[in-house]
């Protein structure tokens, strides 16, 4: 971290900020000129809100050096993280994986069509929602537990791994009972007290963006649930709030290759929450092939127009036949095996 101090600064100021640091444990290096104090803190500054020091008077600006997020981070790790996800297959590195399956688990015979066709076109990852958090009260909140229980029940028969948003710490025993992948939907990234809980589980966690968080927010998110133990975290860009209403958020795809800079994580795409429209679902699938991230959430659904949830967004099982020709295709151009 660099601080700089305002030219009118006066020694006492600059004293007040250097023993408050030097206090913590941090070393100084003054590389001040004749015209303005300028000085470097060295140590581990990830606990320290930058923001907070500019408290002290005099102080100009303040630069961070390193990263805020630390476990993280891409300089703390230099190569890739790979994710076993209970032996069924792994996200990472040069491997492009796919979870697929409905927005929400509605019945049992939705659920095993839609698994059957995922399974038989090689997608070993059944993503199912039970508890959804939706905009209306009035809306299909999913089938809770009986939902969780099914989705293991179809994985097993297909031996898929399965995920599934938690909606809150308190039913944490229950997803690990039932899931192998814990999924933290955009609307919780930043639910500390669940982040928190879920740095003591043993599951891989999802961890969507929200959707208004920078990426740095983001990977602070990570971080917290990487801090508390559980090193093995799964990014999803789903897009995010912009002033364009054609599309239900924006996809930032070149969040994948800011994260793939800052953080040695996975980043999957998840097209359908990001366009939320089922024509854009395969083109934007390739962009997210192309752009190198590390796999796709897709949702499906064998009779969109009955969905219960998010049909508009959801491919029929030939679209998403078709999607999956596309991606075995360009997997090899693009250095990927499909997973
Ligand atoms: C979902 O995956 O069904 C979902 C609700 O996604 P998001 O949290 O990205 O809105
Ligand atoms: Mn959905």
């Amino acid at each position: 971290m660099i601080i700089q101090l305002k030219q009118q600064a006066t020694q006492k100021e600059y004293k007040k900020i250097v023993n408050y640091l030097k206090e913590r444990n941090f070393k100084i290096k003054d590389v001040r000129s004749e015209n303005v104090i300028v000085f470097g803190v060295i140590g581990d500054t990830s606990a320290i809100d930058p923001h907070d020091l500019y408290a002290f008077e005099g102080v100009d600006k303040i630069t961070r050096v390193s990263t805020p997020f630390k476990n993280a981070s891409r300089a703390f790790k230099a190569e890739d993280t790979i994710i076993k996800i209970n032996g069924i297959t792994t996200i990472g590195k040069d491997q492009f994986t796919m979870i697929a399956g409905p927005c929400s688990i509605e019945s049992e015979t939705q659920l095993r069509t839609t698994a059957k066709h995922l399974k038989a076109k090689g997608t070993h990852i059944l993503r199912g929602g039970a508890y959804k958090p939706r905009t209306s009260p009035y809306a299909f909140q999913g089938m809770a537990l009986d939902g969780l229980k099914l989705l293991r029940k179809i994985s097993d028969e297909f031996e898929m791994a399965a995920i599934s948003e938690i909606p809150s710490a308190d039913l944490i025993d229950t997803f690990e009972q039932y899931v192998d992948i814990i999924q933290v939907g955009a609307r919780n990234m930043q639910n500390f007290h669940l982040l928190k809980a879920l740095s003591k589980s043993s599951k891989p966690i999802m961890l969507k963006r929200g959707l208004s968080a920078t990426i740095e927010e983001w990977l602070m998110s990570a971080e917290y649930i990487m801090a508390g133990g559980n090193p093995n975290v799964i990014l999803c860009e789903r897009g995010i709030r912009t002033f364009e209403k054609y599309t239900r958020n924006t996809l930032d795809i070149s969040s994948v290759l800011a994260v793939q800079e800052l953080s040695h994580l996975p980043v999957i795409i998840d097209p359908s929450h990001a366009a939320g429209r089922w024509q854009m679902i395969d083109k934007l699938s390739l962009a997210a092939l192309a752009v190198g991230a590390s796999g796709l959430m897709i949702e499906v659904h064998p009779n969109p127009e009955e969905a219960l949830s998010d049909g508009a967004q959801s491919l029929k099982i030939p679209k998403f036949n078709e999607l999956m020709d596309h991606i075995e295709t360009l997997t090899p151009m693009f250095g990927k095996t499909l997973k």
